[in-house]
């Protein structure tokens, strides 16, 4: 990364897991993070302490298993819900609303997630409203946008990425409470990680988008951060890169020590 944002690193726990294994999941995250304290008294300041201080980690539960993490887990992890109703809270059957969010201690929410536009069928207009009322209500957004295989091959790549971010931009009055996710749907749960030139391409166009639709000081505040099969191996190449800051990880945030390993892979 370039810019002197903290590196954010989330964890979307998506629709796994049982009271068990995520109690085992959250005892697994507190003792990497005192690990990481251990390590500042034998040693000074190492690096893993310096990155511990100089980034956000967010985890996102399911909503059901919210309370469970918030009241168990190390308050350095910060809590995301995976979704979140357009407007306030009442008679829509299913929904979660941001006010009940908050209430449950959830500071972040990700929207737009490949898997709610193209499983669920959210739209750009849909997701941009939650945004923005997320936002009005306090809570950081996490904004994923991302291409699909075939908009790759047609060389549609950065026109989705900025129809995406376009959408995200009409409906939000400000940036400065959200992160930009850039996910290719091609490497979402599929192993197939973006190459770093691949992912730093995407994101050096995003933030430019950024400036030239929004502002410089918006361009250069915001994290753009990458997801798709980022895992323990593959996270220090793609944390060099300069426009990325930092991840937002599926499959291998469900192992604690694998998480740790991504937390820490900032240089
Ligand atoms: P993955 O998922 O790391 O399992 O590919 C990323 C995501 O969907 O946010």
């Amino acid at each position: 990364m370039a810019s002197n944002n903290k590196f954010f690193v989330g964890g979307n726990w998506k629709c796994n897991g049982t009271k068990d294994s995520i109690s085992k999941l959250v005892s697994d995250l507190n003792s990497a993070m005192l690990e990481a304290d251990v390590a500042k008294v034998d040693t000074g300041f190492p690096q893993k302490v310096v990155s511990l201080i100089s980034q956000n980690v967010v985890v996102a539960p399911p909503f059901v298993y919210i309370d469970q993490v918030k009241n168990s887990l190390t308050d350095r992890i910060e809590i995301s819900a995976q979704n979140s109703w357009v407007g306030k809270g009442g008679a829509f059957t299913g929904e979660i609303s941001v006010e009940q969010l908050k209430d449950t201690g959830c500071k972040w929410v990700i929207l737009g997630h490949s898997e709610r536009r193209h499983v669920i069928g959210e739209d750009d207009q849909f997701i941009g409203k939650k945004a923005a009322y997320a936002l009005s209500e306090g809570l950081g957004v996490i904004a994923c946008i991302g291409e699909k295989l075939e908009e790759r091959e047609a060389g549609k790549t950065f026109d989705v990425c900025f129809q995406q971010l376009k959408a995200f931009a009409d409906a939000v009055p400000s940036w400065d409470n959200v992160v930009v996710a850039y996910e290719p749907v091609w490497a979402i749960g599929t192993g197939k990680v973006a190459t770093p030139v691949q992912a730093q391409e995407v994101h050096a166009a995003c933030r430019d988008w950024l400036k030239n639709n929004i502002s410089a000081e918006v361009a250069s505040k915001t994290r753009i951060i990458y997801g798709g099969s980022v895992n323990g191996g593959n996270c220090a190449e793609l944390a060099k890169q300069e426009d990325i800051d930092g991840f937002l990880v599926g499959g291998a945030s469900l192992k604690g020590p694998e998480f740790a390993t991504i937390i820490n892979s900032v240089t």
